[in-house]
């Protein structure tokens, strides 16, 4: 049995031998500058195991993941629905909701962009007026709320209290929205984690444990590739 081939090496002043499976299975070894070659082949050698269960892991982890080809019929999520795509001739504007999603077809180069796009304004306007609304029943101070692209959490708060929300959070059904809102505006009061903070939330979401669940569960669906 051969050595796992490496995609890439660097060398440089570092005293021990890494290796990095990449998000698309590509072998990189970081390892001390004059290291002999023999040693590093060892040394993957020795962790054949690791790298093709990491690949393994890695390859389940792209196939889970939604791809969206564009085509009439398909499925979109938006507030915990699906709905399908209508390709209607050129018209403007290029992408428009009406229970469907209705995309002009000289748009289709761009579809990706214009959903993204689409998906951003309608998270931004929702989010807003969401987050004022809690924050007045509940009394807390927030400065603003901004949308990001952020791919790994849905939402974050800055220790100024600028509040954070994935666009793609708006895919998922209001109930879950409102955790996510509550377990941020949670944080312009507990900048962390602690006994206290979970306290809050659960005065607020008395079944916040599910919908946690919920959102480790359902992460993958809402990636946008
Ligand atoms: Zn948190």
């Amino acid at each position: 049995m051969g050595t796992i081939p490496i995609d890439e090496l660097i060398l440089s002043r570092r005293k021990t031998i890494a290796l990095v499976v990449q998000p698309d299975g590509r072998l990189l070894v970081r390892a001390p500058l004059r290291t002999n070659r023999n040693l590093i082949d060892a040394f993957i050698t020795s962790k054949t195991d690791w790298i093709e269960k990491t690949r393994q892991m890695q390859h389940a982890r792209r196939k889970s993941i939604p791809r969206h080809h564009f085509v009439e019929g398909e499925q979109f999520w938006y507030l915990g629905q699906q709905f399908p795509l209508r390709l209607v001739p050129p018209k403007r504007p290029a992408l428009q909701f009406d229970l469907a999603f209705v995309l002009s077809e000289n748009a289709l180069p761009q579809a990706r962009k214009r959903f993204e796009d689409w998906y951003r304004e309608q998270a931004r306007l929702y989010l807003t007026e969401r987050v004022a609304y809690f924050a007045q029943c509940y009394n807390f101070n927030y400065q603003k709320v901004k949308i990001t692209s952020a791919r790994t959490r849905w939402g974050s708060c800055s220790a100024r209290g600028t509040i954070n929300f994935a666009w793609r959070l708006i895919m998922a059904p209001p109930e879950i929205i409102d955790y996510v809102i509550l377990h941020e505006l949670s944080h312009t009061v507990h900048h962390n984690h602690s006994q206290s903070f979970w306290s809050l939330v659960l005065s607020m979401v008395p079944d916040y444990t599910a919908k946690r669940k919920w959102l480790k569960q359902h992460s993958q669906q809402f990636h946008w590739e």
